[in-house]
């Protein structure tokens, strides 16, 4: 492992994967953190005294440690973690460093920062490998990395090893930017099950099926998936899904509608057709500006589309 390691943004996922790196790394190598919320990074440094160590800004971070990790929101915040001048990644030297961004961005905003971390110095490595399995995965490091690299990368030893800290399977997806594709065709089409299963559940329940029976069926029959076995929008089918408490927790609706947004960018990209994304989208987006589900669980969808609760 590298002596050093450096990790930006501590926020629903980023914190407890610091956490898990802390518990598991050897003592020998040395966490260091930064976060433009300050009270969150304070926090963490108490938890982990020693072994944690706070920073002023990116550029600090970076000056410090060999292998940086960022998780941030969105693509503009990325841009202002390697770009900001002053305090940003690239205010210093950044010779023989690799950068691992896991954030959930577009690959337009990656290919820029990878191409002006390459401009900045032919010896510094920029990888994205963002992460599926929510909050949840992060606490319990089973997260599903995918990563915009090849198995032949000379650094897929080391990317493995440390990212292994934090979750349970790690894809190589082929080259730059492929990590993201993987992400974004992922939500795509899990986002777009969980219009489907919402749909279809209350096609059933409208009718007079009992919910709990049809997911039954479901679960046997051609409209099996993950989302109406583990995550089914319906209040009351799946005891532990976000549904059967409030919508609270799981993966907020205003982020599926983000990543279905980047989805669709990286469509348009490829020419690739889409007969469901714009549907997809506006009900993503409706159901984000909607009062009665914002920042809840996406799964939410349900709701907005009338279905029952009781
Ligand atoms: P979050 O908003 O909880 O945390 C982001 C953190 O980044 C915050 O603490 C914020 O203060 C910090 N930050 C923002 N700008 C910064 C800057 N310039 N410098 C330093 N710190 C900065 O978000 P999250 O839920 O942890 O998600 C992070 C990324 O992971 C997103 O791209 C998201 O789409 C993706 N993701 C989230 C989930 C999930 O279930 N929450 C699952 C998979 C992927």
């Amino acid at each position: 492992y590298p002596k050093n390691v450096g990790f930006i943004g501590l926020g629903v996922m980023g914190y407890p994967m610091a956490q898990n790196l802390a518990a598991k790394l050897p003592q020998s190598t040395r966490i260091y953190v930064f976060d433009v919320a300050t009270q969150v990074m304070e926090n963490l440094v108490k938890e982990y005294p020693g072994k944690i160590t706070a920073c002023q800004s990116s550029k600090e971070i970076t000056s410090k440690c060999e292998v940086i990790l960022t998780m941030v929101p969105e693509g503009a915040h990325v841009k202002s973690v390697f770009l900001a001048p002053d305090t940003g990644v690239l205010a210093t030297d950044i010779s023989g460093k690799i950068f691992i961004e896991m954030s959930t961005i577009d690959t337009a905003t990656s290919e820029d920062v990878r191409g002006k971390v390459a401009a900045a110095s032919p010896s510094a490595l920029f990888y994205d490998a963002p992460v599926s399995g929510g909050s949840l995965g992060a606490q319990n490091a089973t997260l599903t990395f995918m990563l915009g690299c090849s198995e032949e990368d000379p650094n897929w030893p080391l990317l493995k090893s440390l990212l292994g800290l934090v979750g349970k399977s790690i894809f190589p997806c082929g080259g730059p930017s492929l990590g993201l594709i993987a992400k974004l065709s992922n939500n795509y089409c899990s986002g777009l099950i969980a219009i489907a299963t919402a749909e279809a559940m209350n096609i059933g329940m409208k009718s007079g099926m009992n919910p709990a029976l049809l997911a039954s069926i479901f679960a046997t029959s051609t409209a099996q998936s993950t989302i109406s076995d583990k995550w089914n929008p319906v209040p009351g089918v799946c005891p532990t899904a976000p549904a059967s408490n409030g919508y609270r927790g799981g993966f907020k609706v205003q982020l599926m509608r983000k990543d279905f947004a980047l989805a669709m960018d990286a469509a348009k990209r490829v020419n690739a057709r889409l007969a469901l994304g714009e549907a997809g989208l506006q009900t993503y987006t409706d159901a984000s500006n909607d009062p009665a589900c914002r920042d809840l669980d996406s799964r939410v969808v349900f709701r907005y589309l009338g279905g029952s609760e009781e």
